[in-house]
């Protein structure tokens, strides 16, 4: 059970779909502000040249694009929508708005005294540029998509309405466009950085708590583990009454085999004796571990002690079949355990528990080893 750098490149194409959801729903709160901000201004002119009836409906396409994404985003998970049901949902947005635009323009352009019109319609432009170039920035193709048609609307509008001075416009349309590039990439540099630390930091805080509660050897949990679990079975079981056993269990004359064999033996047996050791505790919440040195234990909620006694001879059984060589042992060719059994009572401590089982444990090697005891 290796613990892998997660690849940023996945990461970050989430964190953006993601950023791109929430961009999508900022630039539809302002776009219900602007709408509301338009119709106040509508609502308060002296003149009321433009009538709010004709306004609203050319206010429906945008109204409801944000509608049907509100209800979208009720439905299905942020996960659950796709990178072109997002797309859809911009476009759509995006296009209403220059319908928008438009109709205004071309409803107010005859009434409006000057260049009113104009100067109006840009605003409501400029606003929406600046909220798509920041509600989008983690996608310059689709920043650009959102912004580009707004910029060119604005530029159109202002080239047919003053034709003489197409400079302005141009400058502006250029000075916009260097903005929005320049500032897309400040921010989404600032954003890939963050994405990236994020996704070291979660890599280290898994990497020092695997560290912390696995052992390097065995790759199995540590006494640290072991410990943590262990009370909170007990607190499970002092509130649901269940039975809880733990086995400790201990190698028998492993001095001999380090001594026969050497010490990388004697490690390469107790990474097997692990393995054995897992394969047995196999329920979900049972929990095999390395208790210190030559010494395991195996922690079994909702087991009683004659399912422990069970585990402990499956263990025996388990044990005698992958033969692990021991030329030294008093006992057997092979490597054997002996094991104390121990089932939790109420009002029995931690300590307690651990320290009954190692009572029986060293019933188990003074009555011959290779067996269990039990209380
Ligand atoms: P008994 O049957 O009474 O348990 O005899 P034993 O030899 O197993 O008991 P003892 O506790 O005297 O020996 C345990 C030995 O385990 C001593 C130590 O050198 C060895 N040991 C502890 N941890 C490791 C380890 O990580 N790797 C290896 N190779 N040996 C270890
Ligand atoms: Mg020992
Ligand atoms: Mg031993």
């Amino acid at each position: 059970m290796d613990l892998k750098m997660p690849s940023s490149e996945t990461q970050l194409k989430k964190e953006c779909h993601l950023y791109l959801i929430n961009g999508g729903k900022w630039a539809a709160s302002m776009s219900i502000f602007i709408l509301i901000a338009m119709l106040a201004n509508i609502a308060l002119q002296t003149s009321k040249v433009l009538l709010a009836s004709n306004i609203v409906l050319y206010m429906m396409p945008v109204f409801l694009t944000i509608l049907l994404a509100a209800v979208v985003i009720r439905v299905y998970s942020t996960d659950e929508i796709s990178n072109n049901a997002l797309l859809a949902y911009l476009c759509s947005l995006e296009f209403s708005w220059l319908f928008l635009i438009w109709m205004i323009f071309d409803s107010s352009e005859e009434i409006f005294a000057g260049n009113a019109a104009l100067a109006g319609v840009e605003s409501i432009v400029d606003v929406l540029v600046f909220t798509f170039a920041i509600a989008l920035f983690v996608d310059r193709k689709i920043m650009l998509m959102g912004v580009l048609p707004l910029m060119l609307l604005s530029f159109f509008l202002r080239v047919t309405e003053i034709p003489d001075n197409y400079f302005f416009p141009l400058t502006k349309f250029i000075c916009f466009f260097a903005i929005v590039i320049t500032g897309q990439k400040i921010l989404y540099t600032w954003f890939k950085t963050a994405v990236v630390r994020d996704i070291e930091k979660q890599y280290l805080l898994k990497h020092f708590r695997r560290m912390a509660l696995i052992d390097g050897l065995t790759n199995i949990s540590n006494r640290r583990h072991f410990d943590e679990i262990l009370s909170q079975e007990i607190r499970a079981s002092e509130r649901n009454n269940h039975p809880l056993c733990m086995i400790l269990i201990d190698v028998d004359y492993f001095k001999k085999l380090n001594d026969s064999l050497g010490h990388q033996v004697g490690d390469d047996c107790l990474v097997a004796l692990a393995k054995v050791l897992t394969d047995v505790a196999n329920r979900p919440r049972d929990l095999a571990a390395r208790y210190g040195g030559e010494e395991f234990v195996m922690l079994l909620p909702d087991t009683d002690k004659s399912g422990a006694c069970r585990i402990a001879e499956k263990l025996r059984t388990a044990l005698s079949a992958v033969k692990i060589p021991h030329p030294d042992s008093d006992i057997s060719e092979y490597i054997t355990v002996s094991q104390g059994v121990c089932q939790w009572q109420e009002g029995i401590l931690l300590d307690e528990l651990v320290a009954e089982a190692d009572k029986q444990l060293y019933l188990a090697k003074k009555s011959g080893r290779d067996c269990f005891k039990a209380v």
